[in-house]
């Protein structure tokens, strides 16, 4: 069942989520919901909190050429070891439409969590994937991308999308069509 994702104004997505227990059949459920609406969003990780759930369950696919993951899903990741080298990348957010910014972060962490059978798992996770991971953890913090960048660009960003929101507001008040929204699919395949 595709869930509707929670945008940057939404005071849940600021808040800490709790770690899961065990992996109940709600869980898996709310697993199968979280990739079934990632994909449509479409994007490449989405974390609980993104879809209203303050549980600490992310998935995530990597689809490039230079790394294919296939549908991951993780309960309680933690980061258990992160390299001294940083790496940069334009991070994207569906909780942040239409906005991309650089966010260096370690560039190799390992991460431990419990899979979907409930099984502790390690993975060590390089490239975009650690750049990934550590974006969905984040949400767990209730964390933003932006909120690693500075507060003017971040306060440009938030000006922005209420601005965008009244004016969709205003359009629907007037019964307008709302506007689409366009990107590239290089953007479509970063945000997460
Ligand atoms: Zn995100």
């Amino acid at each position: 069942m595709l869930r509707p994702i929670l945008r940057l104004g939404d005071s849940i997505l600021s808040e800490p989520a709790r770690a899961v227990a065990t992996i109940t059949p709600e869980i898996e459920t709310l697993i199968d919901d979280m990739i079934e609406t990632m994909y449509a969003a479409p994007g490449i990780g989405l974390a609980a909190p993104q879809v209203g759930e303050l549980k600490r369950v992310v998935v995530l696919d990597i689809d490039r050429e230079d790394v294919k993951t296939g549908p991951l899903c993780m309960a309680n990741p933690e980061v258990i070891d992160a390299s001294d080298e940083d790496v940069t990348y334009e991070e994207g957010c569906l909780s942040v439409p239409e906005h991309y910014s650089d966010v260096a972060r370690p560039a190799k962490v390992t991460v431990r969590y419990l899979d979907r059978d409930g099984e502790t798992k390690e993975l060590a996770c390089e490239g975009l994937l650690a750049t990934c991971v550590q974006h969905e953890i984040d949400h767990l913090d209730g964390i933003l991308f932006i909120d690693h960048i500075s507060s003017l660009k971040r306060n440009m960003i938030l000006r922005k999308l209420l601005k965008a929101r009244k004016e969709k507001e205003r359009d629907e008040a007037e019964g307008k069509p709302a506007t689409k929204l366009k990107m590239t699919a290089k953007e479509e395949a970063a945000e997460a």
